[in-house]
Formats: structure tokens, C-alpha cells, sequence
């Protein structure tokens, strides 16, 4: 079979109606239909949506922007809070909690890293923790939220916690709204043409046959189209991230109304706590190998702030993703391409990766290798670098009770990883290759959070007069400080911001 240019790109198929599907249909009714292009959207009521994934990163703030959606609106339709970060609870010693914070930390002084010049002189009174200089950590603590009501304030970098179902909805509404055809049926067949291998058309239960020139497959952990169909293998990570379960619950929204996720480290896994307006989203994350279902679901329920407001429900998955992401005219997105625990909370942020590269290689006049193959090692990029951070949590740790943290406290972890920790080791060094997703301050905060502390500083730091300096450093703590307590409360904030209809 050749890989053929089949011509112009006509009609755009999505499979699933997931957040993957209905994020890639709003972009697509947005920028893709120029009125000659058909977008339709086949999912299935019976199979349903994978139904979690609530937690985002503040890159999300540029797709809503990019489809046009007003955040008022947004918070009101999908019960939405603001979160200034993950707050990471026992990931050290089981007696620790640190904030990863959004935004980043201080200010670079005269070009220099404000981290090392904090690492030079963070012993000197009146310095303190790094997290007192991230005004989003500051501010997520004193459970403050505010935006910028002036030229002279620095906005806080944020995200949303939101109601996946909800978000799904909202955007069917505005895909709908701009063109896009839904259609409701179980696909059970797919047809192939001979020579090109190309997916011709998808048929569904009841005997209709939807034809298209590009399939985006969104259908979830199956990976109909990619996987399946195309024969896309599976490269799978969970030597690195045993992790392979979850059990979910929501409970009753409980006071105070905190602006960032917690992940509390558990004997074999982690438990999240995403604070919704209208409720909290709970779950408890583990590896099937270091303890039973039903025993982690005790774990869960017994670590409970609310009551919960329905059954647990049980997920299973399996981390990594397929070699490629596209293949002859299928492009997948969100868990058809692959998975990464939620610990980052990334997995939306890669479906958003996902569209814009997407959109940025677009075949509009037929199929090209070169936009495939740049296609497929962006994405490929983007999918092992978040892989390292996430390992990073695990690794670095002193925990030691259990099998489960001393499995991934002494495995053999990725080559590009182990050249990271070294360099932090020795002077705190972090570089940020290609267009990596989380930046030099990420990397900081979840280094140090989990105590990984640098040997030395970098000595171009000598370079500044160390009083001068430490003076300048305690400001601008003073400031962030400040800054923060002049913010409303969050809970005040969201009622007046954006109330959930
Ligand atoms: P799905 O939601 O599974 O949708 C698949 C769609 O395909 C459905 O509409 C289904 O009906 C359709 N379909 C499948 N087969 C067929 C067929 N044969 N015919 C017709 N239609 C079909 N991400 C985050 O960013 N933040 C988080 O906090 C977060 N938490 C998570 C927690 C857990 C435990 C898990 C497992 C994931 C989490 N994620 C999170 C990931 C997030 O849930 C997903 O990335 C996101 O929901 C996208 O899912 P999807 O649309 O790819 O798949």
C-alpha cells in the first residue's frame, strides 16, 4: 500500500464525542470550515465517555480564547473554579507538602536565575522557602484569587478545575452552533481503501456509512481508528509509571472553596482532590500490582472531606502512547493517541497540543510525509517530555514504606531524565529544550519540592553583591506577600465572578 495524496480535504471526520472530540470540533468549526469543508462528529450514547479529567494547566486559557468563549459564560455552564497549581502532599518523606505553582517563581535579577540566587543565599535570614516568591503559590495558599484590575498588577497565572461532562457539552454547543454535524451511532465497521490503506469510511450500527477524506480518532482508550484500524502500535511506559488504575467519587462541594488541586501521596499511588463549584471530584490512583481494587477504594473513601454523592467508579489504563500519532489520513487525539496520569493534570493540555499542531500542518490540499513526520515528532516530543516530569515525582522521593515507593524510588528511569537530575544535582542547572511544556520554574519547584538539593549554585551568581542582592530578593517576597492579601477570597471571587447556573 502507498501512503497517496488523495486530494483536497473536503469532509473531516471526527470519531468520539469525548473531551478530545468536542475540543477538536469547536477548533475545527472555528478554523477549518471555510464553507466548502464539512466537519461531522460520530459518537455513541451507549458507549459513552471515559467521564473524568477535570484539572487543567493555564494553556487552556489560549483554546478557550482560540474558539471565541466568553469566561463568565464558561464558569457558569461548567461549575468551573479557578487553580493556581497542585498542591503536592507526602511525596518526599510522607510528611511534606509542597506547592507546583503556575507562573513561576521571583524575577531574574541583572539575567541571572532567580532560583540560583535564592540557592546562593536562601540560609540568610529573611529569605525563606521558594514558595513565598510564586505569587500563585502565595496566593493559593491565603486562598486568594483575583485578576488584574490595573496596568501596574501582574496578572496571576491560572487554569480552571472544571466538570469534564459539562465542558463536553458546552462545547458541543458552540461545534453545533458553528456548523458541525453530530451524529449518534456505534461504529462497528471500518472500510480502508485497498491501495492507499487510507480509512474511506466508518459504518455504523444500523447500516449507515459516514465517507471522509481525514479521520481525527478521539474514540477514546480503544483507539478505533489509529490503533485498531491502522495498526499503530503501543509504546508502553508503565515500567516507569506502574500506575494503572483509578477509582473515582464525587462528593458534596466542602468550605473553604480552595483555588488549586491537591495530589496526596498513598501507599501504592496518589489520591487527587479537584474543587468544583457545585461539587468535589475525588480519586485515588494505583498500581493494580501493589494493591487490590477494594482496597484502594477504602483508601479513598476513608480520606474523604464530604460525602460522597455517588458509586465509585473503577478506571483502568495503561501509560504511555502510540509510535505514531497520524497515520495516512488518521490523526489521533486525546486517549486514542495515549495516556499519561493525571498528576500534572496534562492530558487535555496534549489534546490541545494535539489540534494546534494539527492545525498548524493542516493537509488542506491532501497528504504530505514531511507534515506527517514533523506532525508525528512534535507530538512524540511533547507526550516524553511530560513523561519525565511526571516520573520525576515519583522518583525523587524518600519514601520508603511500602513496595510500591521503592519500586519507583530505585528503578532505572529514562536516559533524558537522569541527565536533568544530575545537572540540578550538582549546581541547580535546568535548560528547557524545544518547545517542552513545563518551563525551568516547574522543574525548580518540583526538584526542590521533593528535595532534590543542589550541591552548589551556579558561581556566575558571584558575580552580584551577595547583600545587594539578598535585599532585593527579601522585596520582592514582601511584595508577592502583598500582593496576595490584596486579592478576594476565592470562594467570593467565583460567586461574583461566575456563579454556576
Ligand atoms: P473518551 O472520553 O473516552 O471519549 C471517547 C469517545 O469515543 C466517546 O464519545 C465514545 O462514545 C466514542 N466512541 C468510542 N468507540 C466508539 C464507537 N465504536 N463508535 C462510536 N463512538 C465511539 N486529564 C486532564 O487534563 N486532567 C485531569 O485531571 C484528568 N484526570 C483524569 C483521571 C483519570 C482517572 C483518567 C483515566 C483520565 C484523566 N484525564 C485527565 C484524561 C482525560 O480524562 C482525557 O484526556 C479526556 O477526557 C479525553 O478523553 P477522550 O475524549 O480522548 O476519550
Amino acid at each position: 500500500m502507498t501512503d497517496a495524496n488523495p486530494g483536497p480535504i473536503r469532509k473531516v471526520v471526527i470519531v468520539g464525542g469525548g473531551t478530545a472530540g468536542w475540543m477538536a470540533a469547536a477548533a475545527a468549526a472555528r478554523y477549518l470550515d471555510d464553507g466548502q469543508r464539512q466537519i461531522v462528529l460520530i459518537e455513541s450514547d451507549a458507549i459513552g465517555t471515559v467521564g473524568v479529567g477535570e484539572a487543567t494547566i493555564p494553556p487552556i486559557l489560549g483554546f478557550n480564547a482560540l474558539i471565541g468563549v466568553d469566561e463568565r459564560e464558561f464558569l457558569r455552564a461548567t461549575g468551573a473554579t479557578f487553580k493556581l497549581g497542585i498542591e503536592f502532599v507526602g511525596w518526599d518523606t510522607g510528611d511534606d507538602r509542597y506547592m507546583h505553582a503556575f507562573g513561576g517563581h521571583g524575577r531574574d535579577i541583572q539575567g541571572l536565575a532567580f532560583h540560583q540566587l535564592w540557592l546562593k543565599l536562601r540560609d540568610r535570614p529573611g529569605i525563606g522557602g521558594i514558595d513565598a516568591y510564586a505569587p500563585s503559590a502565595v496566593a493559593a495558599y491565603l486562598n486568594r484569587f483575583g485578576l488584574p484590575t490595573g496596568p501596574q498588577t501582574a496578572p496571576l497565572a491560572y487554569a480552571y478545575h472544571f466538570d469534564a461532562g459539562l465542558y463536553a457539552a458546552f462545547l458541543r454547543r458552540r461545534a453545533e452552533a458553528g456548523g458541525v454535524t453530530r451524529i449518534e451511532g456505534r461504529i462497528t465497521r471500518v472500510d480502508r481503501d485497498p491501495d492507499t490503506g487510507h480509512v474511506r469510511a466508518v459504518r455504523l450500527d444500523d447500516g449507515r456509512s459516514v465517507d471522509g477524506d481525514l479521520f481525527i480518532d478521539c474514540s477514546g482508550f480503544r483507539s478505533l481508528l489509529l490503533g485498531e484500524t491502522m495498526g499503530v502500535p503501543f509504546e508502553d511506559w508503565s515500567h516507569w509509571l506502574p500506575c494503572d488504575r483509578a477509582v473515582a467519587v464525587p462528593t458534596e462541594p466542602s468550605a473553604p472553596l480552595l483555588p488549586y488541586t491537591r495530589a496526596t501521596a498513598r501507599t501504592a499511588g496518589w489520591q487527587w482532590r479537584i474543587p468544583l463549584q457545585h461539587r468535589t471530584g475525588n480519586g485515588h490512583v494505583y498500581s493494580s500490582a501493589h494493591i487490590s481494587d477494594d482496597e484502594a477504594t477504602a483508601v479513598l473513601l476513608a480520606n474523604l472531606d464530604s460525602r460522597p454523592t455517588a458509586e465509585p467508579r473503577q478506571l483502568r489504563f495503561k501509560a504511555g502512547r502510540r509510535t505514531s500519532m497520524w497515520k495516512g489520513n488518521v490523526v489521533a487525539l486525546g486517549l486514542a493517541g495515549g495516556f499519561l496520569e493525571p498528576l500534572e493534570s496534562t492530558s487535555i493540555h496534549l489534546i490541545q497540543t494535539g489540534i494546534s499542531k494539527l492545525f498548524a500542518l493542516f493537509p488542506d490540499r491532501g497528504f504530505s510525509a514531511v507534515e506527517r513526520d514533523e506532525y508525528n515528532r512534535l507530538m512524540g516530543d511533547a507526550y516524553t517530555s511530560v513523561r519525565d516530569f511526571i516520573i520525576l515525582h515519583y522518583h525523587a522521593t524518600r519514601r520508603d514504606g511500602s513496595a510500591f515507593w521503592r519500586h519507583v524510588r530505585t528503578m532505572p528511569i529514562p536516559d533524558s531524565l537522569t541527565r536533568k537530575l544530575a545537572l540540578f544535582r550538582e549546581k541547580g542547572r535546568v535548560f528547557r529544550y524545544d518547545d517542552e511544556l513545563f518551563g525551568i520554574s516547574s522543574w525548580v519547584q518540583v526538584l526542590l519540592g521533593q528535595n532534590v538539593i543542589p550541591v552548589g549554585h551556579d558561581p556566575i551568581v558571584d558575580a552580584l553583591d551577595a547583600d545587594r542582592v539578598a535585599d532585593a530578593i527579601r522585596q520582592i517576597r514582601a511584595a508577592t506577600i502583598r500582593g496576595a492579601q490584596s486579592l478576594p477570597n476565592h470562594a467570593d471571587f467565583v460567586a461574583h465572578h461566575g456563579p454556576f447556573d
